[in-house]
């Protein structure tokens, strides 16, 4: 879940003692609405405004940084290809440094005030000396953001020498392209669900792990480094070996398909690399409020997907959120 105006406005709130602090800033009467209306807001309007920040650097990238260097990828050449990292660095950096601030820096007035316990585990990971943990999800953060940044040289290249078919005018075909950039935002949670089930075991582990599994090879292999932040915070949530960046990053090789825009592929790369920041900060609302996929890190077999497409719940899997204050998780591994 990427985080907005919303949660920033919200974490403001309630560090001035304002009782209002959830309450939306448009649709206010959101909660009186029906089952029905809530649904039908959710998934035709909110499930994409929730992901306005993501989008905002994607069009970003579209309008600065494709004029500066597209008109050069049709050959590889250091210049535009540094260009292209260094604005997904400065996105990386900006985007998940800030958030890291507001939630946990010492500098911080909001992570120091009320906001405190609103934490889903109150154990402050960064503050464990014998812990590395930001530093780890910190490097493996930046692995996965310069992986995804090769991807889209990769992808500019393709297009840039013809050797891919694109389309350069977005409003050139208004239906098809709005219908695209609508469908990312499904085709992200949908993918999201079976990539990461693929990684944990595919067989019950009650009786420990079965021969031959493969979901337990890639867990025990590449995903259990993403499961190391038992305790996440915003930099877990791309913190993943980079072999699970490879699989993860698949969700925005769509236009090796059918011929799309670039804006396309863009939604899908910056959805993938900031959408986890909210979704692992550890936070109840005002912040990330994930406590869906918080309770998957605290306990691996439950809740592999996003709500918006409760395949958890037809599988079995869905486990909820209880809200009262709980002790810390004990450690348990798969071995
Ligand atoms: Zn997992
Ligand atoms: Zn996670």
């Amino acid at each position: 879940m990427t985080f907005g105006i919303r949660n920033i406005v919200g974490i403001h709130r309630l560090h001035h003692g304002e009782k209002n602090y959830s309450t939306p800033l448009i649709f206010k009467t959101y909660s009186q609405w029906s089952y029905w209306q809530r649904k039908a807001f959710d998934y035709l309007i909110w499930c994409h405004l929730a992901h306005v920040l993501d989008f905002s650097a994607a069009l970003l990238c579209w309008l600065w940084i494709f004029p500066m260097t597209f008109p050069d990828a049709h050959q590889w050449h250091w210049k535009w290809v540094c260009r292209v990292f260094l604005y997904n660095l400065a996105c990386e950096f900006t985007l998940y440094s800030f958030w890291h601030w507001i939630t946990y820096s010492r500098t911080s007035p909001y992570a120091q005030g009320p906001l405190k316990e609103k934490k889903y585990n109150p154990t402050n990971q960064y503050e464990q000396k014998d812990q590395n943990n930001l530093l780890r999800e910190v490097t493996y953060t930046t692995l996965g953001w310069l992986q995804s940044a090769l991807v889209q040289c990769v992808f500019m290249w393709l297009w840039a020498s013809g050797r891919l078919p694109y389309y350069n005018d977005f409003w050139s075909r208004p239906l098809f392209s709005i219908f695209i950039l609508l469908a990312v935002t499904f085709w992200r949670e949908l993918h999201f669900y079976w990539v990461h089930r693929l990684m944990h075991p595919w067989w019950s582990v009650s009786n420990g792990l079965q021969q031959g599994d493969v979901g337990a090879f890639l867990y025990r292999h590449f995903h259990s480094l993403h499961h190391r932040s038992r305790n996440p915070g915003p930099w877990a949530g791309l913190s993943m070996h980079p072999v699970e960046h490879f699989v993860y990053y698949t969700c925005a090789y769509f236009p090796l398909l059918f011929a799309c825009h670039p804006l396309h592929f863009l939604y899908a790369k910056f959805h993938a690399d900031i959408a986890p920041i909210g979704g692992h900060d550890g936070f109840d609302d005002p912040a990330g409020g994930a406590d869906f996929h918080y309770l998957h890190h605290a306990f691996f077999e439950c809740n592999y997907g996003v709500p918006l497409i409760d395949f958890d719940r037809l599988f079995g899997t869905y486990k909820e959120y209880i809200r009262k204050p709980s002790p810390a998780p004990e450690n348990k591994k798969l071995n």
